[in-house]
């Protein structure tokens, strides 16, 4: 391994400062479990790794905001979500997630800041996220902003962050009781990383669906919203076979689905023209107390 130097900044204005926006190989740490991986795949050569491990404790916890959001500090642990008893509460989506997001021994260390920037499309968060509504606080030396996690990845493994900005905050909506499911289509174990990840949230208008907000991972270059999908599953009844068939249809024809070592295009075009049905109903099981056979895995 080629050396490099590891700086430990105490603050987030610190940790900005070690970045530098013209040098890739000057990297920000968060757990640190997909820089090892690609350290030890030789992808990346870091000369200086940022860790972001002693900067100020809030930027590792979580709150309620003051309309009802939920606040996660960027260097927050996918574990400490995970158990979380508000997240439970309130953001059950998140915690279903997480229960399948790869092992235990990487849930305790990664974090959710991490998690978003590394932009690998098979990951389960950000379509997640995406469905929610969430967005993220990027701080960097001008200040701060705010973008949609829908808007985060632009590709494989590239995000709108410039290299000395930092995610410090992800902030989730009120889930509010709605109704919403994550498939997470595996080919091996349930915490494999998915061949096809679909997110469903569901806003209901009585018997019908008022809007549903549909997400789709680990299809093609970055989690893609299913507007067409969308469309046909305004105002239909939930257990309209057919419109959920259509929807399913619609949502495989938008896409221009990449095959990869989980599976082929064509293999991931017949699981998403199947399983969007499945999370809109998995969905409803979830809030009419039914059990919810199809979540987590195929
Ligand atoms: C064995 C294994 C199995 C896995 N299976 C799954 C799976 O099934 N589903 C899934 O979704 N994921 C899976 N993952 C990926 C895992 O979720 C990520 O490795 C993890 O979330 C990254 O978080 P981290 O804090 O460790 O990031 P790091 O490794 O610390 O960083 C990742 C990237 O983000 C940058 N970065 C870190 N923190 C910040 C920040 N706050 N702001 C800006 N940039 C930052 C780093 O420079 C680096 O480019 C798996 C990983 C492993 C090792």
């Amino acid at each position: 391994m080629i050396p490099f130097e590891l700086a430990r900044p105490r603050s987030l204005s610190e940790a900005i400062a070690l970045l530098d926006p013209e040098d890739p190989d000057i990297r920000p740490v968060g757990g640190g479990t997909a820089v090892m991986l690609m350290m030890k795949a030789g992808v990346l050569r870091p000369t200086r790794l940022v860790s972001l491990g002693d900067i100020e404790p809030r930027y590792a916890q979580l709150h309620v905001g003051e309309n009802g959001e939920l606040r996660i500090g960027g260097l927050t642990r996918l574990a400490t979500l995970e158990h979380s008893s508000l997240v439970k509460e309130g953001w059950p989506l998140l915690s279903r997630t997480l229960r399948t997001l790869s092992n235990v021994r990487v849930r305790n260390v990664a974090t959710i800041g991490g998690n978003l920037a590394h932009a690998d499309p098979h990951m389960d968060m950000p379509p997640v996220l995406s469905s929610l509504g969430a967005s993220v606080t990027i701080s960097g030396p001008a200040g701060e902003r705010n973008v949609l996690v829908e808007a985060l990845c632009t590709g494989y493994y590239e995000t709108v962050l410039a290299r000395d900005e930092l995610i410090s905050e992800v902030i989730v909506p009120p889930q509010a009781g709605r109704p919403s499911a994550y498939m997470k289509v595996t080919t091996r174990a349930a915490h494999d990383w998915p061949a096809l990840g679909v997110a469903v949230v569901l806003d209901m208008n009585g018997p019908r669906i008022g809007n549903a907000s549909v997400i789709v991972g680990a299809a093609t270059d970055r989690p893609t919203r299913l507007t067409q999908a969308e469309a046909l599953l305004r105002g239909a009844l939930p257990d309209d076979t057919a419109v959920l068939r259509d929807a399913g249809e619609a949502g495989a024809a938008q896409l221009d689905i990449v095959g990869d070592s989980h599976g082929s295009a064509s293999y991931k075009k017949q699981l998403l023209r199947v399983y969007l049905g499945r999370a809109v109903r998995t969905a409803l099981a979830t809030v009419n107390g039914g059990t919810t056979p199809f979540e987590g895995h195929a």
